[in-house]
C-alpha cells in the first residue's frame, strides 16, 4: 500500500569540509555518532519519514561535500529545496567565516527558503574559536534561527532539524492558504496525498 504523507520537505546541508554535516545527518537519522566518516563526495541524500505535531513528513536531506567545492553547481540544488542547514564548527574560525559568506550568497537568490545556522562540535568548548554571542547577533541581523549542536553528544540535533521543518511547514501552510483562500475544508490524504510542496500556483518555490 502506498504510504501517505502530509508534507514533502527537502533540506540541504551546507558548510565547509569537516564541520560535521554528515555526522549531524547520521545523528538525526540513526541517532548514532560514527567516529570515522567517509568524506562525502559531491552530494548524496537520505530519505526519512518523520512525524511532527501529528503530521507525516516525507523528508529528503541532501548532504554535500565542501560547500566551497559545491559552489559552482549549488544553484541547481537550491532551486528545489525548502530549507538550508548552514553548518560551521565552533572550534574553527575559518569555517564560520565561510558560513557567513554563504549566508550573504544565499539570501540574495533565495529569500523564501527557510534557513538555520548550526554551530556544531559544541562539546569541544575548551577549543572554541567562535563565541555564541557573536553568531547570535549575526543570526538576528539576518532573521535566521541559530543553535549550537553536537553530533557527538546529540545535543540540539533533533531540535535543530525539527525547528527548521516546523518553519517550513508553516510557510507551506501559509502558501496553501494564499493559493486557496476559500478552501477551508480538510484534505483527504487517502484520495490524494496533500503533498504541500506541490502547490497549484506559481507563487511556490518549486515553480
Ligand atoms: P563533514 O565533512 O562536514 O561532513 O564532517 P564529518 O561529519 O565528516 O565530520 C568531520 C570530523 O568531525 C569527523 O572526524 C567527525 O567525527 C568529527 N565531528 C563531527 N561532529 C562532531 C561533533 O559534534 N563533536 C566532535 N567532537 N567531533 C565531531
Ligand atoms: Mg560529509
Amino acid at each position: 500500500m502506498e504510504e501517505t504523507y502530509d508534507y514533502t520537505v527537502k533540506l540541504l546541508l551546507l558548510g565547509s569540509t569537516a564541520v560535521g554535516k554528515s555526522s549531524l545527518l547520521i545523528r538525526f537519522t540513526e541517532d548514532v555518532f560514527k567516529i570515522s566518516q567517509h568524506p562525502t563526495i559531491g552530494a548524496n541524500y537520505h530519505n526519512r519519514m518523520i512525524e511532527i505535531d501529528g503530521k507525516k513528513i516525507k523528508l529528503q536531506i541532501w548532504d554535500t561535500a565542501s560547500a566551497e567545492l559545491f559552489r559552482r553547481v549549488i544553484h541547481m540544488y537550491l532551486r528545489s529545496v525548502n530549507g538550508i542547514v548552514l553548518v560551521y564548527d565552533v572550534t574553527n574560525r575559518s569555517s564560520f567565516n565561510n558560513t557567513s559568506k554563504w549566508i550573504c550568497d544565499i539570501e540574495e537568490p533565495l529569500p523564501n527558503v527557510e534557513k538555520i545556522i548550526l554551530g556544531n562540535k559544541c562539546d569541544m568548548n575548551d577549543r572554541r574559536e567562535v563565541s555564541r554571542e557573536e553568531v547570535e547577533k549575526i543570526a538576528m541581523d539576518y532573521g535566521i534561527k541559530f543553535l549550537e549542536t553536537s553530533a557527538k553528544s546529540g545535543i540540539n540535533v533533533e531540535e535543530a532539524f525539527f525547528t527548521l521543518i516546523r518553519d517550513i511547514m508553516s510557510r507551506m501552510d501559509r502558501k496553501m492558504n494564499d493559493c486557496n483562500p476559500s478552501d477551508e475544508g480538510p484534505v483527504n490524504i487517502s484520495e490524494s496525498p496533500s503533498n504541500k510542496s506541490l502547490c497549484c500556483c506559481c507563487c511556490c518555490p518549486l515553480h
